[in-house]
């Protein structure tokens, strides 16, 4: 047997050892993710039973390294507890913009002690993390931003607002991009800052949206302070962090491409409903055409970005091709329901909430950048223009 062999036999029985035969069903909805945090919210023992486990063994992220509460696992490896967690239908044990965002950017950007102090935090599920990028005047145009922070000697002193901050009001810290020189080009002045939420003057107002949910916040900062050692990287060198967590950001959202990791085809799990209709059967076997091409491409680039050959415009790439990928999917789904599916509170044959599941895919293209965003940053590296 070769290592990887023994890594993946012991690896299943630890599994079937551990993961609690609730925790192997889909999630249905957002309420049965479990997000960690100062205070968390478990929506059962077998949830709390399955995180802790995971995270006891660092395989809440096992690619990290021990130090920080990783698994060390190597690019194969981790692989492997992929395929074999996804062989059981095991869910993710915790979701988390820190192991999914803010950890790769401190694990290249960060120093010693943060990454002590925050990585091994992140690993354990034990803060939960906002990100504070977007403005009321800097969305796409990001470099825009006006959020203020000034150097007073022994901290800094923040002032500003930020909006569309997902779970703000639920998040235990932020991971925040201010200016620190108003006078400097627009991309020179910013820096990469982390603060706790619960400092004073940081407060919250959530919004409401169509899907009838309020994921997200606009959130004012007045007069914050924060301490000195919170800035990540250099002084005015912020954008380049921001730059390198978004593309992780991108293909974190690009996931949604994969409709749930399961690979069952959409024709498979809309049956009967598709018996009437051929031009919605060829619309949907199109789509399951695409699903499956979309599969291929992101295996091909997890792997290669793990291997340190991805393209720079991979991110861009994977996350507008996965989250059309799923306003498609829904739309289709949506279709084939009829007039039925428009019942708000319906329940779909697979579970779920269809209407708000399908309103909710309109956000896919527009947060971590929008559809044209990407597509000018895939055009910018493919065609080597300038400030690629
Ligand atoms: C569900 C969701 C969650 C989010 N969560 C967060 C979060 O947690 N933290 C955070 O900081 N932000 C978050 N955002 C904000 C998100 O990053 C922004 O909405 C996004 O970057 C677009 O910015 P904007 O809304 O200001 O739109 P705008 O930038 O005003 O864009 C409006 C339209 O103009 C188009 N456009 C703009 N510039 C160009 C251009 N140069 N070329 C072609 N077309 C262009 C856009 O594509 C878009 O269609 C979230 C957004 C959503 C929908």
């Amino acid at each position: 047997m070769s290592d990887l062999d023994s890594f993946r036999s012991e690896t299943r029985a630890w599994l079937e050892a551990h993961c609690p035969p609730e925790m192997r069903a889909p999630m249905k909805d957002e309420s049965d993710a479990c997000w960690g945090g100062r205070n968390p919210v478990f929506k059962s023992d077998a949830q709390k039973q399955w995180m802790d486990a995971m995270a006891a063994r660092g395989w809440t992220v096992p690619d990290w390294p021990k130090d920080y509460g990783g698994g060390g696992l190597s690019p194969a490896e981790t692989k492997i507890l992929r395929q074999e967690m996804a062989a059981i239908g095991a869910r993710n044990p915790l979701m988390s913009f820190g192991i999914s965002m803010l950890g790769p950017a401190l694990l290249k950007y960060g120093n010693e002690g943060q990454k002590k102090r925050f990585l091994t935090q992140i690993a354990r599920g034990e803060i939960r993390w906002c990100q504070g990028y977007s403005e009321p005047g800097a969305g796409s145009d990001l470099a825009s931003l006006q959020t203020k922070c000034e150097d007073k000697g022994d901290h800094w002193l923040v002032n500003g607002q930020k909006v569309w901050t997902s779970y703000a009001d639920k998040a235990d810290w932020i991971f925040c991009l201010v200016r620190t020189d108003p006078a400097a080009p627009k991309h020179k002045g910013i820096s990469f800052l982390l603060f706790d939420m619960a400092s004073p003057g940081v407060s919250t107002k959530p919004i409401l949206l169509i899907s009838g949910n309020s994921p997200f916040c606009e959130t004012f900062f007045d007069d914050v302070a924060v301490p000195k050692e919170q800035l990540v990287g250099e002084v005015g060198k912020g954008w380049d962090v921001a730059k390198y967590l978004l593309g992780h950001e991108r293909e974190m959202i690009s996931g949604m491409g994969l409709g749930g990791g399961g690979g069952e085809s959409l024709g498979a799990a809309l049956g009967d409903r598709l018996r009437e209709d051929p031009l919605l059967r060829a619309d949907v076997a199109r789509f399951d055409v695409d699903a499956i091409a979309f599969r291929a491409m992101s295996e091909r680039f997890i792997d290669e970005l793990k291997a340190g050959q991805a393209h720079p415009a991979q991110p861009s790439m994977m996350k507008y091709a996965g989250t059309e990928l799923n306003k498609a999917r829904h739309e289709l789904a949506m279709a084939a329901g009829g007039s039925a599916a428009l019942e708000w509170d319906s329940d779909r044959s697979k579970g779920g909430k269809a209407p708000r599941e399908w309103l909710r895919t309109k956000a896919n293209s527009i947060e971590g950048g929008t559809s044209e965003i990407q597509l000018g940053i895939i055009a910018k590296h493919i065609l080597q223009l300038p400030g690629a």
